[in-house]
């Protein structure tokens, strides 16, 4: 009686779970018509962004570069690249058309946590620290003049509000970075006083978004590239627009016509999202609730959380993990995307790298494979929600440069610059990305749109920019 009771009150537990797992699913649902919903929308943001100053959620602001690598760019230029937990600082030899990169260097150097919500000079210190060592090691059979001031590319991968393509103030932090007195300071200005601090002659020539440094590193390999998207910590997206199509644009028209836009799509958010309740209390506990609304349910710095939250409360509600609720289950981002990730496409056989995550992460020991396999397609839920949002988002930006259909005799490619390290590492987040935009496009057009993984592209993309504004351009020619 004993046993039949417990089976009893364990189906009845079970059923509970799945009934969790099951309303959570619906929620998620991504069906191609709400995608259809969700990429109109984007564009028409995206026109309401181009308008007029603070006219949408998208800020789709105007980066100053009106020109992309051609492949002329020579000589010697660094780049500094910062976003997300890691900054990398890059030594890059540029040596023209035939030659393109003669030699590049870099470091990857971490960022101590509480300099993440520290103050402005503490973190730009820092930074200036590690470039000056950096620079130090500069070494033999590189071409550098005695003469000239060296000059940088910063990549700073945050909302900035451009005045030039080399100064822009901080509008917001995102991702975790939360440093009050940076906030409406002028970035470049920081860290050029932040050198200065520490005798390191340099001046940087451009500051761009890391999308605008991928589409810019893209371009230099491929001219058909014409967006560049970011899926990592976070998640945004660059376009090349026709300055004539920027109603905000008051300058001059430049002679290309054209204009990068950084989209700052990770703030977008629309009635079509299949927000969950999950989300909302994600967004509420948040370093900055109400923003970012579409990074939060597809970029690498939530994912795993939004698992986590989903897994709480089935633990809370229907004893998913046994009688108690494991206490490491309530820590919030205890459980990061790549461990997700891991769990996601473990094929052994008993589901042991799921065991063995759900073990020493959250102290959950001896898991039945019937739970294993329920983590799995939990861990499949919200991938594959954030994987197809996304590609709504591509064709968004494809449908405001009209590549979206087949125009007659039109065979001309079409390529988006993918980096970050979701789409390069979460085969599972990348395979529904690449089948879903191919799902939306039709065969027709999807054989003419290309994506493209730019590896790293941002820093040699800064380090270009910084080559076609140098200071010395004027007298080399
Ligand atoms: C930032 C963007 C950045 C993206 C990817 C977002 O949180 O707002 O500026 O491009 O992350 O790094
Ligand atoms: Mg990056």
């Amino acid at each position: 009686v004993l046993i039949a009771r417990h089976r009893m009150r364990s189906s009845g537990r079970w059923a509970r779970a799945m009934a969790i797992l099951r309303e959570f699913e619906e929620k998620c649902g991504t069906p191609l018509s709400k995608l259809r919903q969700v990429a109109d929308a984007m564009t028409v943001e995206m026109h309401a962004g181009l308008a007029s100053e603070g006219g949408s959620k998208l800020k789709m602001i105007i980066s100053y570069v009106d020109n992309l690598p051609t492949g002329d760019e020579k000589g010697l230029f660094y780049a500094l690249d910062l976003g997300g937990t890691n900054f990398r600082v890059l030594r890059v030899q540029l040596g023209g058309k035939d030659k393109r990169v003669v030699k590049q260097e870099f470091e990857e150097v971490s960022i101590p946590p509480h300099l993440m919500v520290g103050n402005s000079d503490a973190l730009f210190d820092y930074i200036a620290a590690a470039l000056a060592k950096f620079v130090a090691t500069e070494g033999e059979g590189l071409h550098v003049s005695p003469v000239r001031q060296r000059e940088l590319g910063f990549t700073f991968s945050f909302p900035v509000r451009q005045s030039s393509i080399a100064s822009g103030t901080l509008i917001k932090w995102t991702k975790g970075f939360s440093i009050e007195d940076a906030v409406g300071q002028d970035v470049v200005g920081e860290l050029t006083k932040a050198m200065e601090r520490i005798g390191l002659d340099m001046r940087v020539s451009a500051l761009v978004n890391d999308t605008i440094g991928t589409l810019a590193g893209g371009r230099y390999y491929n001219q058909d590239v014409v967006a560049a998207v970011i899926l990592g910590t976070g998640t945004n997206a660059a376009y090349v627009e026709r300055a004539q199509s920027i109603p905000k644009w008051h300058g001059l028209l430049p002679r290309s016509g054209d204009m990068v836009i950084n989209m700052e799509w990770g703030n977008f958010r629309s009635s079509h999202l299949p927000l969950t309740e999950y989300d909302q209390v994600l967004d509420a506990e948040s370093l900055n609730p109400g923003e970012q609304i579409f990074e939060k349910i597809i970029s690498g710095m939530y994912l795993g959380d939004i698992v986590r939250r989903v897994l709480c409360r089935m633990a809370e509600e229907a004893d998913f993990f046994g009688d108690t609720v494991p206490p490491k289950l309530k820590i919030p981002f205890i459980l990061r995307t790549p461990d997700m990730s891991a769990m996601h496409h473990d094929t052994s056989p008993d589901l042991r790298v799921v065991g063995s995550k759900l073990k020493d992460i959250l102290d959950i020991p001896n898991t039945s494979l019937k739970t294993r396999k329920v983590v799995i397609e939990l861990c499949d839920i919200v991938a594959t929600r954030g994987a197809r949002l996304s590609a709504a988002g591509i064709l968004g930006i494809l449908k405001k440069l009209g590549r979206d259909t087949m125009k007659e005799g039109d065979k001309q490619n079409s390529v988006i610059a993918l980096d970050g390290g979701l789409f390069e590492h979460y085969t599972e987040f990348r395979t529904c990305l690449e089948s879903t935009l191919k799902e939306l496009l039709g065969a027709e057009v999807s054989d003419n749109i290309v994506i493209e993984h730019s590896n790293d592209g941002s820093g040699v993309g800064a380090a270009l920019l910084a080559a076609s504004h140098s200071q010395y351009l004027e007298e080399d020619s």
